[in-house]
């Protein structure tokens, strides 16, 4: 499932080859999770200033209105001047003066919004109870411990829930919760201050490599030229049962929470 650094590996591979260009035809294929919510044709003729991200969510800045675009479970987007015909898994095309946008989604759990502003019920629905972003200045490490403090939950769980931060999904959780030594079975509000610190920082440097290194290809995820991400190579804990930790060489262990595999090592995370 592409997480918060694929998305953003996506939008860097594209958001300045779409800026300035005009729209000019828009396909829809197949029903994505949620439909676009204008007639496809009222489109054409503005012109894209932006792509902004937001969690999973992709903006596009249009002259009047945005786009909200997520990638679901198997989603990927390619912008390009040239392109094959439309597959049987490509549901959004985004024809434009520019290049064509177009939405690959086999799961189809993918979407394509129209919002006539970020404040418009259409998107407040969908990026109005996110977290703060990772990456951004405003995620703070005090405010972070305050919301632990508040969460009887496993650290795993509440990381994953995206309320205190956004973007932290199954693969970068129990990567970052390695990185700070804690179990992911941990109750939050038992972490304390250091702790919560060093786990904050843990975040952070995770995600940031995974978006310098591509993202991770887990199945079929590439940014929107077609290139593969590398993270998924040099993980630490994730995907990794039964191997030897790469610090401890103890075995990683596995067991789900949440419906979720969680990846951790016995030794380097004790408590
Ligand atoms: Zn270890």
């Amino acid at each position: 499932m592409p997480e918060l650094p694929e998305v953003e590996v996506t939008r860097r591979s594209f958001a300045e080859r779409i800026a300035g260009a005009t729209v000019t035809g828009v396909r829809l294929g197949k029903p994505l999770r949620w439909g676009l919510g204008v007639a496809p044709e009222t489109l054409i003729g503005r012109r894209v200033q932006a792509v902004r991200r937001r969690g999973k969510y992709l903006l596009l800045d249009l002259d009047r209105g945005l786009l909200l675009l997520h990638l679901g479970m198997s989603g990927s987007l390619r912008f390009d001047l040239q392109m094959q015909p439309a597959g049987p898994h490509d549901h959004f095309d985004l024809e434009t003066s520019l290049g064509l946008l177009r939405l690959h989604d086999p799961r189809r759990f993918g979407a394509v919004v129209h919002a006539e502003s970020q404040e418009a019920p259409e998107a407040v629905k969908l990026l109005g109870r996110l977290g703060v972003e990772p990456l951004d200045e405003g995620f703070d490490a005090a405010v972070f411990h305050a919301g632990l403090r508040l969460r009887a939950a496993p650290i795993k769980q509440v990381l994953l829930a995206g309320e205190l931060v956004v973007g932290v999904g199954n693969i970068y959780a129990s990567e970052a919760l390695f990185l700070a030594g804690i179990r992911p079975t941990t109750r939050a509000r038992r972490i304390g201050p250091a702790r919560a610190r060093e786990l904050h920082a843990a975040v952070r440097e995770v995600l940031a490599r995974a978006v310098q290194r591509g993202g991770s290809s887990l199945r079929d995820f590439s940014n929107a030229y077609g290139e593969q991400g590398h993270f998924q190579l040099e993980t630490m804990v994730y995907d990794r049962e039964g191997l030897p930790c790469r610090v401890c060489g103890t075995p990683i262990r596995a067991l789900r929470q949440g419906q979720r595999s969680t990846f951790f090592c016995p030794q380097c995370q004790k408590a």
